[in-house]
């Protein structure tokens, strides 16, 4: 019997393994995610689909420092989440043969614990430190000596005990990864040797993805679904692996197991993926725009308003993609729908439409606020 077959028949006997109120399309980490990411987590450059310019450098410093005996410079890692910037910085650590140390800026709360991170690194590891650009402002002043001197400054004491000393750290090499470099002090973005700016990845590479996922994971996925399930995952591998074990489940219980084409286009209209990958909330974003503003400008506090979402979900989970794919554009006085968003709603197009400016305009940009 074939899925839609069988879909007819038993139209509630699909589960979901995550919470109901889990977004399929959402690139942060959810649900069952970090189970999964162990086993297919890419552990060498050979095996990180995609990003080649980006890869051929970073092949090209590993392969410098190892030579010199020497740490790899500081590294900042930038893009929305999902694109691999945690994958990023664990095959650097192996390609070097060094320690990776995980650690998350907002869960740094005091130099203290910035200093007992530091003082754990051997000659040459690695602090990968995610969501940087939430560091508390003390402890990113506390880091400037140590990325630039090897050295941290703590104090010991007490009102008039207090004493400042000076430890040696052993030269490390600190990558950052941030959502949003725009939010990363000058200082902080200053010190760091190198910046990749991670793109969405085409639709050919996200379909190598699934398919290398899909034999790691024992299933049967034919080329049709890897594309077709590609092309639904906003160009962000975690979406795309995320798709692939839904799909697995809807084509386990509904189908013969075999994950192909109908299967995805089940699970798709199931789980109300379009075609290029936009959810419930992506359409009504644009709806919003379109219908309640007459195609904008509106600022990004009224669309988060309108909308029921914080401001930063919007700037960091709906919009890099909405911008990226020309459904959306930027404008000094906020966001406007384009005529590919007219379109894909299936309204009509106004014939003056307004000029969007997003490739003038830095994401961070003080016009938002309203
Ligand atoms: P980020 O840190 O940017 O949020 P991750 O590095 O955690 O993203 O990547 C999320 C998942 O996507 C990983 O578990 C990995 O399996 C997969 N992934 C990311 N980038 C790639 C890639 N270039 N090739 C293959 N899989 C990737």
């Amino acid at each position: 019997m074939t899925c839609e077959a069988m879909a007819k028949e038993n139209p509630t006997s699909v589960q979901s393994s995550e919470s109901s109120d889990s977004r399929p399309l959402d690139g942060a980490p959810q649900g069952d995610d970090s189970r999964y990411d162990r086993a297919l987590r890419p552990k060498t450059f050979d095996d990180y689909v995609g990003q080649e310019k980006h890869k051929d450098n970073l092949r090209v410093f590993v392969e410098a420092a190892k030579r010199r005996g020497e740490p790899l410079d500081h590294l900042l890692l930038c893009g929305p989440p999902g694109l691999g910037k945690t994958t990023l910085a664990q095959i650097l650590a192996h390609e070097m043969g060094v320690q990776l140390h995980m650690t998350n800026g907002p869960v740094v709360e005091h130099k203290g614990a910035l200093a007992g991170l530091l003082t754990k690194l051997e000659e040459r590891d690695i602090l990968f430190v995610d969501e940087i650009h939430r560091l508390n402002p003390v402890v990113e002043e506390s880091l400037y000596p140590a990325m630039e001197d090897f050295r941290i400054d703590i104090m010991t004491g007490e009102g008039a005990f207090a004493s400042a000393i000076q430890i040696d750290l052993k030269p490390f090499t600190l990558v950052g990864a941030t959502t949003r470099t725009g939010l990363l002090t000058a200082p902080l973005f200053s010190r760091f040797g190198h910046v990749v700016r991670l793109d969405f990845y085409p639709v050919h590479e996200l379909a190598r993805i699934v398919e290398r996922s899909a034999s790691l994971l024992g299933v049967e996925c034919d080329q049709p679904a890897c594309e077709e399930i590609a092309k639904r995952s906003r160009g962000t591998p975690r979406i795309a692996n995320r798709l692939l074990r839904r799909v697995r489940d809807f084509a386990e219980v509904l189908g013969s197991g075999k994950i192909d084409f109908a299967a995805v286009k089940l699970a798709a209209e199931r789980l109300e993926i379009d075609d290029v990958g936009f959810d419930d909330m992506d359409r009504r974003l644009l709806k919003v725009i379109i219908d309640d503003y007459d195609g904008g400008p509106v600022g990004v506090e009224t669309l988060a308003a309108a909308i029921g979402e914080p401001r930063d979900t919007i700037e960091d989970v709906y919009e890099p993609y909405l911008l990226q794919q020309g459904f959306i554009g930027r404008t000094p006085r906020g966001r406007v729908a384009t005529k590919k968003a007219y379109l894909h709603l299936g309204k009509k197009p106004p014939s003056r439409m307004p000029e969007p400016l997003q490739a003038l305009l830095p994401l961070e940009d003080p016009s938002d606020d309203e």
